[in-house]
């Protein structure tokens, strides 16, 4: 294909690649996109979180981004100075595991970068060093960014290792220490045994969260010298065991702790392990060698049983379960279960002679006779212990006591208190007493991204930020109650996460990073140092990572850089002259960075993935609301869902993981920003697919078609604008329609939406226009099929914009259509009466096919009687009284017209008619009825008349005769008196 071919012959494909690489060039050159403050225009700051070059971004990667490039370009197109920045973060372990795997030549990662990435064998094996593969993964994704058309300012781009932001990330974390949000201490943490380090969702194969779950340990003793404990996470129903469960099939060992015997699971001991218990293996037991033995509850000074359950899982808790069966479904039909296997009692010599112990009482469960758990089983219909319903059923049940639960007053120590008391204050009594422990584990199974499984570590000496603090909670709460957050849906969520936020470790011992200022051991970790970095971005670009002698009055050098200047550019504290003298910048330019400062900050809007909301988000809110003053916090959060391959998760092991380059080149930028976009609302799951990719190339070419064919429209001035016809005044107003409409759908997130109006609702317009002007015989090209395509091409811009710019080009626009104004409404254009006329033209053909297909008709003559006076004054007031009254009632509008003068004669005639009408209201939206409401006196005459051609070239024979009547007309041809049947909005018709 020729460089002109495209311009020559509209009947070639669209050369996409050209395209691209032609407006990326001329973007680049013109730096449309690069923000300066500009005090006379307003501004508008947004980021999406900036990328981890450890990959290759792929195609779920670019929603966020391509979300966020829409809402910067149609920001941009309503006048709003819009800055867009990029950094990149290369901080924290995952960059340097996968270095240490390329030098142990781990050929699964080898073999990922050679076949899905298609990197070259020489690069691969410079990523043992790990700033190569950061740097390698950094251009790259920078390139996939230009490539899909971001209108991203790079001039302001960094790294979370340049010397600058080190110096900025020091400064967030003295400033949080003075706050006394930095603390000290032992907590539990995800861990990775392998690489000592503590682990968090980017650490993670997946990017699973780790989870823990904090058991109490309730310590029973067995023959004296033992202790048998068992993990619960319900110690208040420690009064109502009857048993305890050993799974007879596994082993279990003896190991001292503490001083104590303790007989646990193997897997146990290791666990208990990395919470700093001193623990060593004595030696090993038989899980039934303990059977039909008894274990003592000091708390209650008695012997309970010990009972085999092989639902007793060794990796889960202790491997010793304590039995509640009045309260736990699992234990009460275990029992059941246990009773009739005749076998298993004789092998242990046990008899199950034990009744349950109720001790949480719920008005949910008020039988006297049975416990709550025999309840509960019965009404689900249980039968055996393995039945999948008996989840369910202890999830109700625990839920159900957890929020509606009390003891009953006879139990010791917690008796009257609610569940939710006694479990603090029994969990409290004998941890204290040495009768309980704690003890943690995972609860989701997650594996480090070096392969190993994580654990929970009891982490001494770690530095945490404690989200945890009430006074800090309140203020981030603050934050979000006056925070955008789109979709709103979403807010409770991050209502939740601020709430049970605890203890965050924020520093580690190895990776990328900034060291902790206070404590050079620790590296500052990645979910710690990207959080306030929205406020780097206006200062980035004056600040020098080395000396650079050229620039050195323009910049200020990293290493001059002091707490001080912060303080002064970001927070307005300290001395001006002082502050220029210890950066040993000019006071000109440190003022200049402040007031760019002042201009960009707050962030306008953040975007982000859903999967950022539980950290990375709430992180961002709370660290902003530390630090900053009120009037610099953010304004606006912005969340999607992430992306499907032909609906299913991508992932390697499927092998369906598309870089995002790959897709460009492929399919083009414009299509796969489109289908990314298109698929679904904002908070779902979008899913990209090749026939909908290939269905929206189609369709950008279709629209390219179009107005290549009508190029000559925009070259030639006419002024047919004053002469308009019915489908002239009904297009315009329709154009206004959408434009309101897909404004506040962009407003509102609802991307999906404003694709449909674009894409799809434009085009049905724009086809029924045309036939009515075909069936005219009127010229096709006019200044309303201009302003048409004017609008639809800016509207559609944001979201293409490749496209969208050669297109505008080709309708002979010389200024780029990224920088044209968005489209306003114009209110005067928009006529309720024309959309009421094309409205009843289209009914009134689909009811004639319809009677030719059914009659089979081939019709020569065809009459259509509108509906007379009287029956549009009583369709008026119908539509009135429903409205005002809100009543369709038939009864209570008759009574009502019976007592009016102008129509009682008619109705009383005509109740059928009227019930017709009252249906046929009913039958239209509410947007429908308002229209007609407010059209004064609408004659079907009128656009009937007018589509006479039409009606005939759609029924579709020139013979034909058709004729319009009024009901009215005394004159009409109505030889079987169908005219009678005319309401208004449904003329009758008569075929012959
Ligand atoms: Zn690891």
């Amino acid at each position: 294909m020729t460089e002109n071919s495209v311009e020559k012959s509209p009947n070639v494909e669209l050369n996409w690649a050209r395209v691209g690489e032609k407006w990326r060039k001329k973007w680049s050159e013109s730096r449309i996109f690069e923000s300066e403050p500009q005090s006379h225009k307003k501004k508008y700051f947004l980021t999406v979180a900036y990328p981890y070059p450890n990959s290759p971004q792929h195609v779920g990667h670019g929603r966020t981004y391509t979300l966020a490039d829409v809402h910067a370009r149609y920001k941009r197109m309503k006048s709003y100075n819009v800055l867009f920045p990029m950094g990149f973060h290369y901080t924290g372990t995952p960059i340097v595991s996968m270095s240490q795997r390329i030098k142990s030549n781990d050929l699964e990662l080898i073999e990922t970068f050679k076949q899905i990435y298609k990197i070259p064998t020489n690069i691969i094996s410079s990523f043992k060093e790990p700033k190569k593969i950061a740097s390698f993964f950094h251009e790259e994704i920078k390139h996939g960014m230009i490539e899909m058309g971001y209108s991203i300012d790079w001039t302001r781009e960094f790294t979370t290792i340049d010397k600058g932001y080190s110096k900025f990330i020091s400064w967030q974390f003295r400033n949080l220490r003075k706050n006394g949000l930095i603390v000290q201490g032992s907590h539990p943490v995800g861990w990775c045994p392998q690489d000592q380090n503590p682990v968090s969702q980017h650490d993670t194969i997946g990017d699973v969260e780790p989870e823990l779950i904090e058991y109490v340990l309730v310590k029973f003793k067995f023959e004296e010298q033992y202790i048998l404990p068992t993990a619960t996470l319900r110690p208040e129903t420690i009064f109502g065991v009857t048993n305890l469960w050993i799974n007879p099939d596994i082993k279990y060992v003896i190991a001292l702790v503490n001083n104590e015997k303790w007989i646990v699971t193997k897997d146990a001991a290791k666990k208990l392990e990395f919470l700093n218990l001193s623990i060593s293996i004595i030696s090993e037991i038989d899980g039934f060698e303990l059977i039909g033995k008894s274990a003592f509850d000091r708390l209650r000074n008695k012997h309970v049983p010990i009972f085999p359950a092989s639902f007793v899982d060794p990796y889960s808790g202790t491997g010793i379960v304590m039995s509640v069966p009045a309260h736990s479904p699992y234990d009460y039909q275990a029992l059941v279960d246990l009773r009739k296997d005749a076998d298993i009692l004789k092998k242990y010599h046990i008899t199950v002679d034990i009744a349950p112990i109720k001790v949480i009482h719920s008005d949910t469960f008020l039988s006297n006779d049975r416990s709550p758990a025999e309840s509960i089983v019965a009404s689900y219909s249980i039968t055996d212990q393995n039945d999948s319903k008996l989840e369910e059923a202890t999830n109700k049940l625990y839920s159900d006591e957890f929020h509606n639960g009390i003891l009953l007053p006879d139990i010791a120590i917690i008796g009257n208190l609610s569940v939710v008391k006694a479990r603090e204050t029994i969990r409290e009594k004998i941890i204290n007493e040495e009768i309980g422990a704690t003890m943690y584990e995972l609860k989701n199974a997650v594996k480090c991204r070096c392969g190993t499984p994580c654990v929970v570590k009891l982490l001494t000496n770690q530095w945490f930020i404690n989200y945890g603090d009430e006074g800090w909670k309140k203020l981030a709460h603050e934050l979000v109650n006056n925070m955008e957050i789109l979709p709103e849906e979403i807010r409770q969520e991050f209502i939740n996460v601020i709430d049970w936020l605890k203890e965050r470790a924020c520093a580690r011992k190895s990776g990328l990073g900034t060291k902790l200022p206070w404590d050079n051991e620790w590296i500052i970790e990645s979910l710690a140092d990207s959080v306030i970095y929205m406020a780097y971005y206006p200062l980035s670009r004056y600040i020098s990572n080395t000396i650079d002698s050229q620039n050195s009055e323009h910049k200020v050098l990293a290493d001059n850089l002091s707490d001080s200047f912060f303080d002064y550019v970001l927070l307005g504290k300290n001395d001006r002259d002082l502050v220029a003298k210890d950066s040993k910048i000019s006071v000109h330019l440190l003022e200049k960075i402040k007031n760019e400062f002042l201009y960009y900050y707050p962030v306008d809007s953040r975007h982000s993935g859903r999967d950022l909301v539980p950290n990375h988000l709430v992180f961002f809110i709370f660290n902003h609301a530390a630090i900053f003053t009120k009037n610099k916090w953010p304004k606006q959060i912005v969340v999607n869902g992430s992306v499907l391959m032909e609906g299913k998760k991508m992932s390697k092991s499927l092998g369906n993981i598309i870089p995002l380059r790959h897709a460009i080149d492929e399919f083009g930028a414009d299509s796969v920003r489109l289908t990314m976009l298109a698929s679904a609302e904002i908070l779902q799951d979008s899913d990209f697919s090749f026939d909908l990719v290939k269905g929206i190339r189609s369709k950008l070419f279709e629209i390219y078609r179009t107005i290549s064919d009508h190029k000559n429209i925009f070259t030639t001035t006419q002024n047919s604008l004053d002469h308009n016809e019915l489908e002239d005044t009904w297009f315009s107003s329709r154009i206004q329609h959408i434009i309101l409409d897909t404004t506040s759908a962009i407003e509102k997130f609802r991307i999906r939406e404003a694709l449909h109006n674009i894409l799809y609702l434009m085009d049905n317009d724009l086809q029924w226009y045309q036939k009515r002007k075909l069936a005219k015989n009127k010229s096709k090209y006019n200044n309303y099929l201009k302003e048409f395509f004017d609008i639809r091409i800016k509207l559609l811009s944001p979201f293409a914009p490749f496209f969208c710019e050669e297109v505008w080009e080709i309708m002979g626009n010389h200024s780029f259509i990224s920088l044209a104004q968005w489209p306003e409404a114009n209110n005067s254009k928009i006529s309720l009466e024309a959309e009421d006329n094309e409205r009843l033209i289209q009914d009134v053909i689909l009811d004639i096919q319809k009677i030719t297909k059914v009659t089979k008709i081939v019709p020569k003559k065809i009459m259509i009687y509108t509906s007379s006076t009287i029956k549009s004054i009583i369709y008026k007031k119908l539509l009135d009284k429903m409205q005002r009254r809100s009543t369709a009632n038939f009864g209570v509008l008759m009574k009502e017209f019976v007592n009016d003068n102008e129509v009682k004669d008619f109705v009383k005639r005509n109740p059928d008619l009227v019930k017709k009408m009252i249906d046929d209201i009913l039958s239209e939206s509410l947007e429908v009825r308002h229209r007609r409401m407010k059209t004064n006196s609408f004659n079907e005459l009128i656009p009937l008349q007018d589509a006479i051609s039409l009606l005939i070239s759609e029924i579709g024979n020139q013979q034909l005769e058709v004729r319009i009547y009024s009901e009215d007309n005394n004159d009409k041809y109505d030889p079987k008196q169908k005219s009678k049947f005319a309401r208004p909005y449904k003329p009758a018709i008569y075929i012959e």
